[in-house]
């Protein structure tokens, strides 16, 4: 049977007493400087475990130096090597002994080359010396035993000593990898404080990471509009460039005209001067001019007047209307014309009108004999006298009205002889046929622009009444008192003032013939409603067209004013005193009778004003009173006496021819022109 032998035997056997795991690489276990960041607690503590082991393992080994008191006895008696007397063991020794060797091998030489120990508790197998295998030693020989004995406790206390020194390395080892684990836990600590202030600090700068991603993506839409917008703006300044490039250009052209201009204008500057002495001088000129116009002005209306007056302030006009479709030719000789003192070239100035007086005819049993009846007018018209012809021989007195003489023209006649034909005109607004309203309107607004030239200025207000049974009316009333003309009085314009005015009429001022034409046309409404009340009331009333003239010259601080007066009078007819009075003739003879009355208070105050009578019967009719201002003194009056060219109203036309005669005989003093 082989002898058991100790691990220690085994050892010596190599030659050597080595651990197998060299103790002085433990440190090297450690962590290393450079990579000790990256191992945590945990790893630390894995690190160190095995030294923790070795230390165990030490420790026993320590228990088993310090069991070694128990050895001395055996030391006491030292053996040399290769005696073969076997010390002699307590019995209990041995394998105490080698259980305590064998823990250390067993901890410092892991592994499969260490060979399993065999439990003791045998007796100790004799060391093996010298490389040779020991040879049993009787059991006699105690001293040979000792002797090995020895030599192992010897070799034991070497090593003991051997290992004392390195568990003292070791232990300061320990304590240097204690401090710099502690160091290391420290440093650890500081670390993960670190570590955790850091990854609070990368938690915040992801926050902020996060915040400043989103404000980078706002930031670059903002960028994706800022780049559109800065393209729409270069577009823009591309344009802008273009169009400033062509104002440059224009600028350019115009800077070419300019200067061309003001060469042209200083070449028109030294022109201007020259102009304006020469103006200058026109204006002296003109100034000289003007006092010679006006100078000529003021001769020219003297002998205007001067020759209307040698014309005489009354003149009559006679005028006869054709015969009318439908009304019966009348005998060729019942109304003659007879020439003037200067032939046929002269205009016709007087009327024949035969009359056959029947009565004398019946009685005789012969042909009524005829009586020629010759009146001799200023001047005649014949039926075919067109109505510029009668407004030629008028115009001149017109026009003395702007000179400042008051102007009077009455159409007087039997009802249906052309009176109001003469003063208003025909029918239809045909311009052939205007009357002497229009006309003399048209003329006045002409000449008064063409004084306006010498500095005079005119100004025109028209009113138009009918006098009907001695009550005046409105005949350019509008609105509710349209057609009823309201009644209206005749006043003086103030105290004191010999204007006279007519109260509740409307005054119009006129200057341009479409505005007559406007009050021409609201008169003749008034008058056609009129008309449907009272029958024929036109030709029953008086109407009076007035026109109160203005001028100034307001350099030479002359003023003129005068009333021209159109009056289309009442039909002269009598009444026939044969006539049965029914209550519809009682009217008319009222009306006849308030007519004839205002005719003959005309022709009595005509007749005053010629003879020069201190009392002129103004008052004694509406009519008389009316025109009071533009009869007599300065004034120029015109009558036209209408007949009718029929046989039939004979009696009237001479009625009408006589009364003509005899204001056609009246002088009326001598025409003083109203200046002021
Ligand atoms: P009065 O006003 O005297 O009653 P009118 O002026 O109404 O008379 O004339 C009566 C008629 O005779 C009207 O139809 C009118 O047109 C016509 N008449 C009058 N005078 C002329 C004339 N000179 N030429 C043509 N027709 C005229
Ligand atoms: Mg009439």
């Amino acid at each position: 049977m082989e002898p058991q032998r100790s691990p220690l035997l085994e050892v010596r056997g190599k030659g050597n007493v080595e651990l197998k795991r060299p103790l002085v690489k433990a440190p090297s276990r450690l962590p290393l400087p450079g990579t000790r960041f990256k191992r945590g607690p945990d790893q630390m503590e894995d690190a160190l475990e095995p030294e923790k082991k070795r230390t165990r393992g030490l420790d026993t080994v320590t228990k088993m130096a310090t069991s070694h008191p128990r050895a001395p006895a055996l030391t006491a008696r030292p053996q040399t090597q290769g005696q073969t007397t076997a010390p002699k063991v307590p019995k209990k020794t041995g394998p105490r002994c080698s259980t305590a060797i064998a823990t250390v091998l067993k901890d410092q030489k892991p592994g499969p080359a260490v060979p399993a120990q065999k439990p003791a508790g045998r007796s100790a197998a004799p060391p093996l010396l010298g490389g040779k295998k020991p040879t049993k030693r009787p059991a006699w020989d105690l001293k040979g035993q000792l002797c090995d004995l020895n030599a192992q406790l010897k070799c034991f206390r070497e090593r003991t000593q051997t290992l004392n020194q390195e568990n003292q390395q070791l232990q300061d080892q320990l304590q240097e990898a204690q401090q710099q684990a502690r160091a290391l836990g420290t440093e650890c600590r500081t670390l993960e404080g670190e570590l955790a202030r850091v990854q609070a600090e990368a938690e915040q700068s992801q926050q902020e990471l996060g915040t400043l991603r989103a404000h980078v993506l706002e930031l670059e839409e903002q960028l994706g509009t800022q780049e559109g917008l800065v393209q729409e703006l270069h577009k823009e300044q591309l344009g802008l460039q273009e169009e400033r490039r062509g104002l440059a250009a224009r600028l350019e052209e115009q800077e070419r005209r300019l200067r061309a201009s003001e060469a042209a204008l200083s070449g028109s500057q030294a022109e201007v001067a020259s102009l304006r002495q020469e103006a200058a001088a026109q204006a002296a000129a003109l100034v000289e001019q003007g006092e010679r116009l006006h100078g000529l002005e003021m001769a020219r209306r003297r002998l205007h007047n001067q020759l209307q007056e040698l014309k005489g302030n009354i003149r009559v006009f006679c005028r006869v209307r054709p015969v009318l479709a439908g009304e019966p030719t009348p005998s060729p000789g019942f109304l003659l014309f007879p020439s003037g003192p200067g032939g046929p070239s002269d205009p016709p100035t007087r009327l024949s009108v035969s009359r056959s007086d029947d009565r004398r005819g019946t009685l005789s049993g012969a042909p009524a004999p005829t009586t020629r009846h010759d009146f001799s007018f200023d001047r005649v018209f014949p039926p075919g006298s067109g109505q510029d012809q009668v407004f030629e021989e008028v115009a001149m007195l017109v026009q003395s009205a702007l000179d400042g003489y008051p102007v009077c023209i009455f159409a007087y006649g039997q009802t249906g002889s052309g009176k109001t034909f003469t003063m208003e005109g025909g029918p239809g607004g045909d311009p052939q046929v205007e009357g002497l309203i229009p006309r003399a309107l048209r003329h006045l607004f002409s000449v008064a622009q063409e004084l306006g030239g010498q500095g005079w200025t005119y100004s025109f207000v028209a009113s138009y009444v009918e006098i009907y049974n001695e009550t005046v009316r409105d005949l350019l009333a509008t609105g509710t008192r349209k057609g009823q003309g309201g009644e209206c009085e005749i006043r003086r314009a103030g105290p004191g003032s010999e204007e006279l005015t007519v109260t509740n009429a409307r005054y119009v001022p006129v200057s341009c013939e479409k505005e007559v034409e406007a009050l021409l046309h609201v008169a003749r409404q008034n008058r056609a409603v009129a008309r449907t009340s009272q029958n024929e009331r036109s030709s029953r009333s008086h109407s009076v067209f007035q026109l109160q003239i203005s001028g100034e010259h307001a350099g030479r601080g002359l003023q003129c004013g005068a009333p021209l007066s159109l009056v289309d009078l009442a039909g002269s007819e009598r009444l026939d005193p044969g006539l049965a009075l029914g209550p519809g003739e009682r009217e008319r003879l009222r009306e006849t009778q308030a007519i004839n009355s205002s005719l003959s208070t005309l022709g009595l105050v005509i007749m005053a004003l010629s003879n020069k009578e201190s009392h002129v019967p103004y008052r004694n009719s509406k009519l008389t009173y009316l025109l009071q201002n533009s009869l007599g003194g300065s004034a120029k009056m015109l009558m036209f006496v209408n007949i009718s060219p029929l046989e039939e109203n004979v009696s009237e036309s001479l009625n009408s021819l006589r009364f003509a005669s005899k204001v056609n005989q009246c002088v009326i003093g001598t025409a003083q022109a109203n200046r002021k």
